[in-house]
C-alpha cells in the first residue's frame, strides 16, 4: 500500500495549510535496514505558515515508536519517536543570508510544486534517529551474556526458594 501525499510548498504555507495522517512503518522502506520489525505505524501532522519575510514554512511533528536495533546486543529497542521539524522554503538557496545557513532552528529547502510530504517526513526522520542506538543496559551477544543479565525471573525463583 502506497500513496502519495503532495503538496504545494509555497501555498501550503501562504494558505496556513494543515495537514495530519498516518503512516505505515512497513511503507517507510528506507528506513527498514535500522529496524527489527516494520509493524505499526506513525502519526504526522504537517502545518503550514506564512513568515515575516513572506517565505512559507512547514511544520513537521511525527510521533510514535520504532523497533530500532540495539548496536550492542543486536535485539530489538522500542525507540519513541518524537520528531518536529521546521523547513522552509526558498527560491535560490544563494539567497540566504550567512546568519540563516548558519540557523539551526530550520532547515531550507527549495520551493517545490508537487513535495512528496511522506518522502520528506521520512528523510527528516532518517536525519532524526540516533546513529548508534543502544539499550541504557544491555551486554554484548555471546556466551556470557545471561551471566551478566540478572532476569527477573531469577531473582523470583530466589524469592521463592527462601520462602
Ligand atoms: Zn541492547
Amino acid at each position: 500500500m502506497s500513496r502519495r501525499v503532495l503538496i504545494d510548498g509555497l501555498a501550503f504555507g501562504r494558505e496556513g495549510g494543515s495537514l495530519t495522517g498516518e503512516l505505515q512503518v512497513a511503507a517507510l522502506t528506507r528506513l527498514h535496514d535500522l529496524l527489527t520489525g516494520s509493524a505499526g505505524s506513525l502519526r504526522y501532522r504537517a502545518e503550514g505558515r506564512r513568515t515575516d519575510r513572506d517565505r512559507s514554512q512547514l511544520h513537521i511533528e511525527v510521533t510514535g515508536s520504532l523497533s530500532l536495533c540495539c548496536q550492542r546486543c543486536l535485539e530489538t529497542l522500542e525507540y519513541p519517536l518524537r520528531l518536529r521539524s521546521l523547513l522552509e522554503f526558498v527560491d535560490d538557496e544563494s539567497d540566504l543570508t550567512q546568519d540563516e545557513l548558519e540557523d539551526d532552528s530550520r532547515d531550507f529547502l527549495p520551493v517545490d510544486k508537487e513535495l512528496d510530504l511522506e518522502q520528506l517526513i521520512e528523510d527528516e526522520i532518517l536525519l532524526a534517529l540516533p546513529p548508534a542506538p543502544r539499550h541504557e543496559a544491555c551486554s554484548l551477544p555471546g556466551p556470557e551474556r545471561d551471566l551478566a543479565r540478572v532476569s527477573p525471573f531469577s531473582v523470583l525463583a530466589g524469592l521463592r526458594g527462601k520462602a
